[in-house]
């Protein structure tokens, strides 16, 4: 009888549910989302709960009911779209924000009207006061072809102007600006650069290629510290606004990481920031001796990445290849990075566990890169190494020889590539490259057939910087109206399942991350980009008008549109 009593008992108490055994609330549910994750695992959600900085649900709207507490935000997205917070993998945020501060010439359509929009600005300017400015492009003017300095000198005689094409690679400078650098016909080049020269007259023209830019720019005043600050606070304004939740700093200095820490202490910028310092050099010699930064702020800030150019870009003819331009045979490009310092730093970065990130945008330059790192791996074994597997990135990958491509894989290099580019360039690509060469330009869907992960990035300020544009490039491979020429590969084009990934777990597979973030599942960082349609399923075309309507990052609302 005892015994029967003490059975029933057990039994009473077993069928009481546990009294504390529910979920701890979260401190924001977002429901009613068209959720997708990133997870091949579980693909879709309706709802994702978030505690402190972290994912702890993701799943169907009943079963987060659980996580609503009587404090918890209940935030409903009313059938938007959630992704896994993107990332640009490849962007100049100061360049971004300077873009903002200076002379902004994107979208200049011909000649006459960059010369208006200069004008406007020397008309403003004190006498002698530096004009800088960039963005301007002449695929599009009539006919194609770069400014001059006696173009700028008609509207600057006196006000010494230097003005950046939209690729970085290449300035026109006026007469004023080339006189304070002393640049006269008879300068010779410097080392990874061309002082571009009048065919007949031999005088310069005022453009600048690549390291000869920097003859011109060390004579403009220096950004003040004031004003190098408000350009990080407008470029991580527009990014959050764009709904970027990490961008990956492409290359610069100790005096940008400077600036990112005391904005990060004080409150004022949220992004994360993956940053790299440019070498070889004194900056990088820093960087191995001091080593990483690794999740500062909240794991907000990592600097871990040496940032090698290794040749120009492909629309000044700086991008390094392997048999001459098709539309200027007397030029192959050039590289711009020495060999012998180069070898040195990569094996102490392998050592050392510091990532390395190469700018290559010819074939020439691409096989180079992977030559150098091929050659250090096997001069510093795994066994030597602080992180055997080290993600060493190429920056671009832009015209790679297919014979070159199963290398990428091989090596466990990652090819970190930026889908306008290819809508932007197809429309001068063909002429400096021929049809032919034209297989394995932009080769997205060949690499990632190879096995390799292809993290996606915009360069800006290169480009605009827009995730919708970069998204759109990679599923479409076609200009914003629907243009491609003919040998434009369509079949390079990437899926939607790809093109998400592309911006997000590939990115931060690229920087270490993969645990932490890059796809929305229980334990990661929650961070998302909330959009006003669904991405992976409207027409091509209308990802373009598709706008970001929440940013979040560590779980926090940044930005939230109208
Ligand atoms: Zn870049």
């Amino acid at each position: 009888m005892k015994f029967l009593l003490f059975i029933t008992t057990v039994l009473f108490l077993a069928l009481i549910p546990a009294p504390q055994r529910t979920q701890s609330a979260a401190d924001i549910v977002f429901k009613n989302g068209n959720v997708y994750t990133a997870n091949d695992k579980a693909p879709k959600a309706q709802a994702v709960a978030v505690k402190d900085d972290k994912i702890v649900f993701a799943g169907t709207n009943a079963a987060a009911q659980k996580y609503v507490g009587p404090n918890t935000r209940v935030v409903d997205l009313k059938g938007s779209t959630v992704l896994p917070g993107f990332t640009d993998s490849h962007q100049h945020l100061s360049g971004v924000g300077q873009r903002e501060m200076t002379l902004n010439l994107e979208g200049t359509t011909s000649l006459e009207d960059f010369l208006a929009k200069v004008k406007a600005r020397v008309d403003q300017a004190k006498p002698g006061e530096w004009v800088t400015g960039r963005g301007w492009i002449e695929t599009h003017w009539q006919p194609p072809v770069f400014p001059t300095r006696w173009d700028l000198d008609k509207v600057s005689p006196n006000n010494p102007v230097i003005l950046g094409r939209a690729d970085g690679h290449g300035s026109v400078a006026n007469s004023a600006a080339l006189k304070l650098a002393n640049i006269t016909k008879d300068t010779i080049n410097p080392f990874g650069g061309e002082i571009s020269k009048d065919k007949q007259s031999g005088e310069p023209n005022g453009m600048l290629l690549d390291s000869a830019q920097g003859m011109v720019r060390v004579k403009v005043p220096p950004a003040s510290s004031d004003d190098a600050e408000r350009a990080v606070v407008l470029g991580v304004k527009r990014d959050i606004e764009l709904g970027w939740t990490q961008f990956q700093d492409a290359g610069g200095t100790y005096a940008d990481v400077e600036i990112f820490k005391k904005l990060y202490a004080a409150g004022t910028i949220k992004l994360r920031i993956y940053k790299a310092v440019y070498g070889p050099g004194p900056t990088a010699t820093r960087l191995l001796d001091e080593g990483p930064t690794t999740g500062a702020y909240g794991n907000r800030f990592t600097l871990r990445t040496i940032k090698v150019v290794s040749d120009g870009a492909l629309g000044s003819r700086g991008a390094a290849l392997n048999e001459p331009y098709s539309d200027a045979p007397d030029t192959s490009g050039f590289l711009t990075v020495k060999e012998e310092p180069l070898r040195v730093m990569l094996a102490e970065a392998l050592r050392t566990g510091i990532q390395v990130e190469t700018h290559a945008i010819g074939d020439r330059a691409n096989r180079f890169v992977l030559d150098e790192y091929e050659a250090a791996f096997k001069a510093v074994p795994a066994s030597e190494r602080k992180i055997a597997d080290p993600r060493w990135r190429i920056e671009h990958a832009q015209i790679v020889n297919p014979a070159d491509i199963p290398r990428v894989a091989k090596l466990g290099v990652i090819p970190s590539m930026q889908p306008s580019h290819a809508i932007g360039d197809l429309f001068f690509a063909p002429s400096r490259l021929g049809i032919k060469r034209l297989q394995g330009a932009y080769a997205w869907e060949s690499f990632i057939k190879s096995g390799v992960v292809v993290p996606g990035g915009s360069d800006a300020p290169v480009e605009r910087g827009e995730p919708m544009i970069e998204f759109y490039a990679a599923v479409a491979r076609k200009d914003p109206k629907g243009f491609s020429g003919e040998g434009w590969h369509p079949e390079e084009a990437v899926t939607r399942a790809q093109a998400l990934k592309m911006f997000t777990i590939w990115p931060a597979y690229a920087a270490f991350e993969e645990k932490l973030r890059g796809t929305i599942e229980v334990g990661k960082l929650a961070d998302f980009t909330i959009l006003s349609a669904d991405i992976m399923t409207i027409p091509a075309p209308e990802i373009l008008k598709t706008r970001c309507v929440m940013t979040v990052i560590n779980g926090e609302i940044v930005f939230e549109g109208s």
